[in-house]
């Protein structure tokens, strides 16, 4: 029998904002253990929320980015459970009138364009964290009442490649619109994926199986490829399927069944008391529309048309947003926005990577990299004394051009300070001096390489090897 796989992505993005969703409290990662909390967040009796206006807008500005509708009237509910790390014993969420509805994720797949509907994405609130020591556990309500969105698929992932790439074109669309730094580390994004198998051709959708709080992409694609063949061999043994969550077990590379499905009643869901409806007026709405930006595909091909970039090297400046803007900050400065944009994608990201550092903390002015290449251009440097220039100014944040002078690492392009060095190469290498003769055109290249050698990199060998046919054939 021939399947196919049918996955929903449930996605909780971490909002950026300064402070929680329902009181002043930083949402700030990394603090001491409940340094971040009050009364609202701690969910004390008598305390009252108040809506945070920042999230209501990267809400409705995510929904814009995600091609959404944003209603005109959204409310909260309540999501009923008792655990340790939820302190009022209910969730706020948004369940039937969320803030945003209806939308649609691009994005490049297998060679064309994948397309994933969105039913929603709406907001939420985190709770805090369990950590569990030898003999006993604690708390951390930091984290309590961050605002998150829960962006919701429709079933229209047919494959686990085609989840991982949703995900990352999902990432860098947040990450784009400021809406998130997404940043996986600090848990800021956590996925259930929802996944059935069913007949090829099939209209009716399979028992779904749901694997919660997944924290890395190629986490979800694997416990996918293992969940889509546990349940092919499951029909085929003539087992049958039941909807249950399911955990993945990452370092056995398994899923296993937690609990069967508990449906939204055992939720007991109701309106809050506390808080009125989000009724966005046309104004406010108008001016979340301003600030959506372009997005990654489309920024792409204008990297590609406008710069003339390989698709490989546009695809490298728009997965990181920040690298993409830098380079669109430097390349205006210089008059070969290409040759600008090979150094940022080979040689900057290289270093970014190596030291840790972040472009903001960057030492070197942003003319640096476009004086460098210009150097290049004009033959005053070689390519290998660029390199080394490169990582200088990388380190001391000097101009290129001064480095170039304190370290006399002009290129000798003069044919007298070259002559020497081209006569003692010859005179050095009397067997390929003799090939030459003979015809071997490369055996010139061999001679070229002894004499950049001897001028440590620093002979123009455009001249050297103009000079080398002259001597040789003199
Ligand atoms: P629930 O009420 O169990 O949370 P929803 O209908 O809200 O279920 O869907 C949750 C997620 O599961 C959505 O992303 C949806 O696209 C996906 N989903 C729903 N049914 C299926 C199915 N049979 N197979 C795979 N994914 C599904
Ligand atoms: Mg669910
Ligand atoms: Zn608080």
């Amino acid at each position: 029998m021939e399947y196919e796989a049918v996955i929903g992505l449930e996605t909780h993005v971490q909002l950026k904002t300064h402070t929680k969703m329902w009181c002043g409290c930083a949402n700030e990662y990394g603090s001491e253990p409940n340094t971040n909390v009050c009364p609202v967040c701690l969910g004390l009796p008598g305390a009252l929320p108040v809506p945070n206006a920042e999230a209501l807008r990267k809400t409705a500005l995510t929904g814009f980015l995600l091609n959404c509708d944003v209603p005109s009237y959204a409310k909260w509910d309540r999501k009923n459970y008792f655990y340790p790390d939820n302190p009022k014993n209910y969730q706020l969420t948004q369940l039937d009138f969320p803030s945003t509805v209806s939308g649609c994720v691009e994005f490049e797949f297998g060679g064309g364009v994948g397309k994933v509907r969105v039913n929603r994405a709406h907001l939420e609130e985190d709770v805090g964290k369990s950590f569990h020591f030898s003999d006993f556990s604690g708390v951390d309500f930091n984290r309590a009442g961050v605002p998150l969105l829960e962006i919701v698929t429709e079933p229209d992932i047919s494959s686990p490649d085609m989840a991982y790439e949703y995900l990352n074109a999902l990432k860098s669309i947040l990450e784009y619109g400021g809406v998130s730094d997404c940043d996986m580390e600090k848990g800021q994004v956590r996925c259930d994926v929802n996944i059935s198998v069913r007949q090829k051709g099939d209209t009716e959708l399979g028992e779904k199986v749901e694997i919660k709080n997944m924290n890395s992409f190629s986490g979800v694609r694997r416990a996918a490829r293992y969940e889509i063949s546990r349940q092919m061999e499951v029909i085929e043994s003539g087992g049958e399927l039941v909807q249950e969550t399911r955990r993945w077990d990452d370092d056995a590379g398994i899923t296993d069944g937690m609990r069967t499905k508990e449906d939204a009643h055992d939720y007991r869901y109701f309106p809050d008391p506390d808080l009125m409806p989000h009724r966005p007026s046309e104004e406010w709405l108008a001016a979340v529309r301003e600030e959506v930006v372009e997005l990654p595909l489309a920024r792409k091909r204008r990297f590609m048309t406008s710069f003339q970039l390989p698709e490989s090297g546009a695809e490298v400046l728009v997965a990181d947003a920040r690298l993409g803007d830098y380079f669109e900050e430097v390349s205006g400065e210089g008059k070969n926005p290409k040759l600008v944009a090979n150094w940022v994608i080979n040689n900057l990201r290289a270093k970014l990577v190596e030291t840790g550092i972040s472009i903001a903390d960057l030492k070197f002015s942003s003319t640096a990299i476009p004086e460098l290449v210009g150097l290049v251009e004009e033959g005053q440097i070689s390519s290998s004394i660029a390199q080394e220039i490169f990582a200088d100014m990388f380190e001391t944040g000097k101009d290129p051009k001064v480095i170039v002078e304190e370290k006399g690492l002009s290129q000798m392009s003069d044919s007298g300070d070259l002559e020497a060095f081209c006569r003692d190469a010859i005179e050095a290498n009397p067997g390929p001096v003799d090939d030459f003769r003979k015809g071997k055109e490369t055996a010139l290249n061999f001679l070229k390489g002894q004499v950049m050698k001897a001028s440590r990199g620093k002979a123009n060998p455009q001249v050297v090897g103009d000079l080398l046919v002259k001597i040789l054939n003199g």
